[in-house]
C-alpha cells in the first residue's frame, strides 16, 4: 500500500486522497497498519486540478509499446481527458496490454495530483471512430500545407477537443481525405517530422497551453 510503504505514513497524518473519479480528499489517518488505513475525510473537493473541458487524443498502436507507454504517462500529465489506441491502415503492431496501460495512467495520474482517471478504450479501427459524432472540435494530425493545431484551437479554448495521430507510417493520403469529408480539420505540428508519441505528446500540450492562457485572459 503506496501510503504505508512508499509514504510511510504514520496515523495522525494528513494525506490527501484521489478516487480517479474526479474526487479528491483531504484525510486525517487514524489506525495504519501494513494492509489497511483507515482515516477521517476532513476535505472533499471535485475535479481539482483537471481540465476545463475534455481533450481526446487518438494515437494509432506503435510497433514500440515502450514509446506508446510513455505517451500514455504524457498524456495523464498534460490534462488528456481520453485515449483511444487506434487500428489504422498502416498500423503494424496489434496488441495492447490494457491492465498495463491502465496501471501507468493510475501511477501518472496520482503522480501528478489529477483526480480523474482518463478513459482509456481498448484498440479501436480508425474508420469506426471517424464515423461517430461529437459536438468537439476534431483534428488529424498529417504533415502538409495544414493549418496548425494552434490556429485550430484559437478562440476555442472551452470546448473539448480529439486528435488523431497516425502510426510510424503515417496515415495514408485516402484516410486523411475520409476524416476530412467526416468534419476532421487537417491540422500541421510543424515543419519537421515528430515521431508519433512526441506528436500526440504536442498535441496534447498546445492544446492544455493555450487553454490555460485563455483562462487567465478571462480572469485578467
Ligand atoms: N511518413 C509519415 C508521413 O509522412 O505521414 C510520418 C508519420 S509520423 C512519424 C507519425 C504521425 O505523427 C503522423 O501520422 C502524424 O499524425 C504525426 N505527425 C508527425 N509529424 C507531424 C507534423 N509535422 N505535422 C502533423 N502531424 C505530424
Amino acid at each position: 500500500m503506496h501510503a504505508v510503504r512508499v509514504l510511510r505514513c504514520r496515523a495522525g497524518d494528513e494525506i490527501q486522497v484521489v478516487d480517479g473519479a474526479g474526487h479528491w480528499y483531504r484525510v486525517c489517518l487514524n489506525h495504519v497498519q501494513k494492509n489497511t488505513v483507515i482515516g477521517t475525510v476532513l476535505e472533499r473537493r471535485v475535479g481539482v486540478n483537471e481540465p476545463s473541458a475534455q481533450l481526446h487524443i487518438g494515437l494509432a498502436l506503435l510497433k514500440s509499446r515502450q514509446r506508446f507507454e510513455v505517451f500514455l504517462e504524457k498524456a495523464v500529465e498534460l490534462g488528456v481527458t481520453a485515449i483511444t489506441p487506434l487500428i489504422t491502415e498502416r498500423t503494424e503492431a496489434r496488441s495492447f496490454r490494457v491492465q498495463r496501460a491502465r496501471r501507468i495512467l493510475v501511477a501518472a495520474m496520482k503522480q501528478c495530483r489529477r483526480c480523474h482517471l482518463p478513459r482509456l478504450s481498448v484498440p479501436r479501427h480508425l474508420d469506426e471512430v471517424l464515423m461517430e459524432e461529437g459536438s468537439v472540435l476534431r483534428c488529424i494530425a498529417h504533415q502538409g500545407p495544414y493549418p496548425s493545431l494552434l490556429e485550430a484551437v484559437a478562440g476555442q479554448e472551452l470546448r473539448g477537443v480529439s486528435v488523431l495521430v497516425g502510426p510510424e507510417g503515417g496515415f495514408t493520403e485516402e484516410e486523411v481525405r475520409y476524416a476530412r469529408g467526416a468534419g476532421y480539420t487537417a491540422v500541421s505540428l510543424g515543419v519537421r517530422r515528430l515521431r508519433s508519441e512526441t506528436a500526440a505528446i504536442a498535441c496534447a500540450s498546445t492544446v492544455t497551453m493555450h487553454r490555460s492562457l485563455g483562462a487567465r485572459r478571462r480572469s485578467a
